[in-house]
């Protein structure tokens, strides 16, 4: 039996596990399908308090890892796939073992977006990718696409500019969700070409397991076109990872928890941290402040039950 199990292993999960094994709670915490969240696909973040000079998101994630580690909370790898918060303690199944646990902090994140075309799945991994700094190097001289017109889709269209010959930036309006600053740098680079107006029909070519082309239409005038790419990275952003509790954690229509104020959820002893929830924000240093808030309610929680 734990005191306090920690779904997610960002920022909002390994701040929480800080704060709760500094309290002597021992949390577990179960890293997920995408172990380190957010930040271990970023490259430099430039703006966590504290790192004068920035620091790359992989390793802001590892060392709120190791800090957790020092206190005492442990790791376990493998995703939730099941959950029953119907009465405490509550159980969870991870891949093969139900564990259960007093309290509960959902920190499961959200999980990137995809376009949604049939091809798109099929070439995952051969050409179609979510995530720049994984896989922007094997681009390097080749042509990319980025699809998106927020701030993710403006740091990547930037940061593969160091690999591709040349990033065409497609996004579907002609007005941009991306914050300013993130805007006129991509704009100011000369090897992003903007395409707006702009949707992604279909990519070629499943036959030859790899990607070479896309199927682009301008939404004003309905000119489709095919032009070659290389490498097709999707940012249109993400979809909060919360289907396990699906019926027994209350959500908004998109799955994002809504919170019943603080951090609690509307099961007493269930509480959110960081993207799950956040829908607004959803920076590091803001989901790390949820994990800290959802780990003093943890602690006052189980403090007034006598734990
Ligand atoms: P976002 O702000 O929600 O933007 C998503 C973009 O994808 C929008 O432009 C949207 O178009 C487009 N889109 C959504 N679904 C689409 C579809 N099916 N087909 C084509 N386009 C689609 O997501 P984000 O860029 O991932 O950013 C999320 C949050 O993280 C934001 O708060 C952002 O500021 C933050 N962030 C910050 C940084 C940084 O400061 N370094 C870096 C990355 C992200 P519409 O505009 O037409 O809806």
């Amino acid at each position: 039996m734990h005191n306090v199990v920690i779904i997610g292993s960002g920022c909002a999960g390994n701040t929480a596990a800080v704060y709760t094994a500094r309290a002597g709670l021992k949390p577990l915490v179960i890293k997920g399908r995408e172990a380190g969240g957010q930040l271990s696909i970023t490259s430099e973040v430039e703006n966590f308090p504290g790192f004068p000079e920035g620091i790359l998101g992989p390793e802001l994630v590892e060392n709120m890892k190791k800090q957790a580690e020092r206190f005492g909370a442990e790791f376990m790898h493998g995703a939730v796939l099941e959950a029953d918060l119907s009465k405490r303690p509550f159980r969870i199944r991870v891949e093969d073992e139900w564990i259960e646990t007093l309290t509960l902090i959902i920190a499961s994140g959200a999980s990137a977006r995809w376009v949604g075309l049939p091809n798109e799945q099929k070439l995952i991994g051969k050409g179609v990718s979510s995530c720049a700094t994984c896989d922007g190097f094997f681009y390097r001289g080749k042509k990319i696409m980025v699809v998106g017109g927020g701030d993710s889709a403006m740091e990547e269209a930037n940061f593969l500019t160091r690999f591709g010959s040349e990033v065409a930036l497609v996004h579907r309006r002609d007005t941009f969700r991306a914050s300013k600053i993130m805007l006129d740098r991509a704009k100011a680079n000369p090897k992003i070409k903007f395409l707006t107006d702009t949707v992604v029909e279909d990519i070629f070519d499943v036959e030859k397991g790899e990607v070479t082309g896309v199927k682009l239409r301008n939404v004003v005038t309905n000119h489709v076109w095919d032009q070659d790419v290389d490498g097709f990275f999707v940012a249109i952003g993400h979809i909060p990872n919360t289907a396990v509790f699906r019926g027994q954690i209350l959500t908004d229509e998109d799955g994002y928890i809504l919170s019943q104020g603080g951090a609690r959820t509307n099961v007493t002893g269930v509480f959110h941290a960081g993207d799950v929830q956040d829908r607004t924000y959803r920076q590091a240093i803001t989901a790390s402040g949820a994990g800290c808030m959802a780990a003093i309610e943890v602690e006052r929680f189980l403090e007034a039950e006598g734990h």
